[in-house]
């Protein structure tokens, strides 16, 4: 028989995709691949540092038997915590600021999290704000263990041991170029530590960044793309990694998560268009010997009602209104073969 022993157990592993119709293609075109992380069972390439982080906790003492993972986190880590604590027997606490869906509330609770909601509109340094929310029950909760992916080392070190590895053994070592989006600098840093490492330097980092972002420069205007950009520097991220750093604008980020859904049948996150945006770049200056790995880190499902609803879309501007809920009516009476 085959089988594991627990759903944790399918962390990483995950396959390379190739891109056939929304980067460059023809003779003289790389090949371009994608690394498609919502195949981990829960759903993102944050079930890597979730493990990760938890074993070096529990390897230094911080985290013990029967202890309390409390995190400030509204989506992909908090499930990725949340697998491994089942796994393992610990309780969670998630504190999320009030401007987070109730559907990713809800997701946190359908896996036994415990979630605190607190206000988006304060100050960091407020007593009611979610780092000091978290802060607080960390310390006053038994047993209390706060993961802090924005400062914790077994982030990157979790990429320098799994993504990283796995992308040259499944390239057998002929990729040239690694592409990723910057949220913590995680992915990028750890994977492209690796990369470099063992290609003596020949692999090149491209990082991607929503415009407004801190790493490409930005001077902390907002943005809408999910999960990725900063307005400070985690200690995760290093900057010594990336050759580049690309900032793509959001209406181009969603523009083309749409079109991976459509074209390529990858119903993959906002930041995951982001991503493959900067990959096409690269590509257009890349060689047909050139092999193009773009880290894809989540699925669309988290995203139905924002980046693939065309009244969300439409009201940033990012697209022109549509009926998109036609009638049977409307249907027969289209005879020109037109799509909705
Ligand atoms: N995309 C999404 C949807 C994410 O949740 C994250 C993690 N914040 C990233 C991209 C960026 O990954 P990293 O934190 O490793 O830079």
């Amino acid at each position: 028989m085959r089988y594991v022993e627990h759903v944790a157990d399918l962390v990483g592993n995950t396959p390379l995709v190739r891109l056939n119709n929304v980067v460059p293609t023809g003779p003289d075109a790389p090949l371009v691949l994608a690394k498609v992380e919502y195949l981990n069972p829960g759903g993102s390439v944050k079930d890597r540092i979730a493990e990760r982080m938890i074993d070096a906790a529990e390897a230094s003492g911080e985290l013990r038997p029967g202890g309390t993972i409390v995190e400030p986190t509204s989506g992909n880590t908090g499930i990725g915590l949340s697998i491994i604590a089942q796994q393992r027997g610990y309780h969670c606490i998630f504190v999320v600021p009030d401007k987070v869906s109730p559907a990713k509330r809800d997701t946190l609770r359908a896996y036994g999290a415990e979630v605190v909601v607190c206000p988006a509109a304060v100050a960091p340094e407020h007593p009611d704000s979610y780092y000091s929310v978290s802060d607080r029950l960390a310390r006053e909760t038994p047993g209390g263990w706060k993961p802090n992916q924005y400062a914790n080392p077994a982030n990157p070190a979790s990429h320098v041991a799994s993504t990283g590895p796995e992308i040259w053994e499944q390239t057998e070592g002929r990729i040239t170029h690694f592409v990723a989006g910057v949220g913590t600098g995680g992915t990028i840093s750890g994977t492209g530590h690796y990369l470099k490492d063992v290609s003596d330097g020949r692999v090149r980092i491209v990082g991607a960044d929503p415009v407004g972002s801190v790493y490409s420069g930005g001077d902390g205007r907002p943005y809408l793309v999910e999960g990725v950009g900063e307005d400070f520097w985690p200690t995760t991220y290093d900057r010594g990694v990336p050759d580049e750093i690309i900032a793509v604008p959001d209406g181009d980020s969603f523009h083309m998560t749409r079109r991976l859904a459509r074209e390529e049948a990858l119903l993959v996150g906002g930041s995951c268009g982001m991503a493959v945006c900067a990959a096409a770049k690269v590509a257009e200056q890349a060689g047909p010997d050139d092999v193009v790995v773009v880290l894809l880190p989540d699925g669309g499902r988290g995203y139905l009602s924002t980046v693939f609803n065309d009244g969300w879309m439409a009201s940033y501007g990012f697209l022109t209104p549509n009926n998109a809920e036609w009638t049977v009516g409307d249907v027969l009476r289209r005879k020109d073969g037109s799509m909705p």
